[in-house]
């Protein structure tokens, strides 16, 4: 009996692109984690976000960041195309959230993209559409070439119809309002890590937006905005340590306060990422103060030495890897731990006078 051998065939590249892009863009929050990290990377001071049905129907972010030379839009949605990384070996010293250049071209290979962008020097803004990362034409038989419009310094991108050609993909989000909830989240975490940077979060048609921060306010004044009491039960962490090379920043809550959940807002290196040691060792920390079944606050931003952080781990950054990691976890319990036992004493000291 002849055994049929399958073929080995190279995979068409619209194929390779999308299943990349899925990797980069599970669900509408990932994408949003995107745009609004190209935004911060561009200088914005104010990030205004848009959505329809959980971002699935309508994900649409403003800034006004340093805009896209007209040049450049041909390219901006390709896979690799970057204006922040160079040389493999800059990856040791980025500074911006973004350097795969992936994040444009997954999104354009899931759903149908808009860029209307303008820089100060231009006189005008310019808007093109993308399709698996390249540029299309508004109407059949029209130039795909990005057109001359009026704008505000800055972009504005929009992407409809997440997953309208990864049926599978689309089916599996069971809740809108789930999806609308994580991308509530995301913007908040970096509205409150970003207290420079304006931001606001409103479902398209709604007149009240969800999420709405000013420039001038403080982490504080954010955190209360955003999780409310929790704000008045605050310690400040802030210490350095040369020798690791990083240094901590945050807000926790103290003893008096608890939550079922514990809100943990991690940013490393200005990302907002998770790291399960990190949390547990926060967790068995407060475990020792809270009643049973009762959690914390928590917003913490620890800042590596680049050349210690491995971020390409994986495509959505979500999780990274550095060096010493021990040691750091370590040394942030210590923190906490002190911030902690010093709110204690100054409670005690000051229910005696
Ligand atoms: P990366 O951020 O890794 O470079 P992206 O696919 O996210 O890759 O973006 C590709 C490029 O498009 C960026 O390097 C940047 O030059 C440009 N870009 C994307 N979004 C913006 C924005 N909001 N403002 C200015 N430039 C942007
Ligand atoms: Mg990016």
């Amino acid at each position: 009996m002849s055994i049929r051998v399958p073929t080995v065939k190279k995979l068409d590249q619209t194929v390779v692109n999308r299943i990349a892009a899925g990797e980069v863009i599970q669900r509408p929050s990932n994408a949003l984690k995107e745009l609004i990290e190209n935004s911060l990377d561009a200088g914005s001071t104010k990030i205004d976000v848009q959505v329809k049905d959980g971002g699935l129907k309508l994900l649409q972010i403003q800034d006004n960041g340093h805009g896209i030379r007209k040049e450049d839009m041909a390219i901006v949605c390709e896979r690799f195309t970057t204006s922040k990384l160079n040389r493999f070996e800059d990856l040791t010293g980025i500074a911006t959230h973004g350097f795969r250049g992936e994040a444009l071209a997954s999104i354009s290979h899931v759903a149908h993209v808009m860029i209307t962008t303008k820089i100060a020097d231009s006189p005008c803004a310019y808007k093109a559409l993308y399709s698996d990362g390249k540029l299309i034409p508004a109407k059949p038989g029209q130039s795909a070439d990005p057109k001359a419009c009026a704008g505000n310094n800055g972009t504005q991108i929009i992407a409809e119809d997440l997953f309208y050609n990864v049926p599978t993909r689309k089916k599996a989000f069971k809740s809108i309002s789930e999806e609308y909830n994580r991308i509530l989240d995301i913007v908040s975490r970096y509205a409150i890590h970003n207290s420079g940077v304006s931001f606001t979060c409103i479902k398209k048609g709604s007149n009240v937006p969800d999420v709405k921060t000013s420039t001038g306010a403080t982490i504080v004044e954010n955190i209360r905005l955003l999780h409310g009491s929790v704000a008045s039960e605050l310690l400040s962490i802030d210490r350095e340590f040369d020798s690791l090379g990083f240094k901590m920043t945050g807000y926790i809550s103290n003893a008096n306060y608890s939550v079922k959940k514990m809100t943990f807002l991690l940013f490393i290196n200005h990302r907002s990422v998770e790291n399960s040691s990190i949390k547990r060792a926060i967790e068995n920390i407060y475990a020792m103060l809270l009643p049973k079944g009762a959690h914390p606050f928590v917003y913490l931003s620890l800042e590596i030495d680049p050349k210690n952080v491995d971020v390409n781990v994986h495509p959505t950054k979500k999780e990274v890897h550095f060096l010493h990691e021990d040691r750091i976890t370590g040394a942030v319990c210590d923190a906490f731990q002190e911030a902690l036992e010093n709110a204690n004493h100054s409670r005690t000291f000051y229910t005696q006078t």
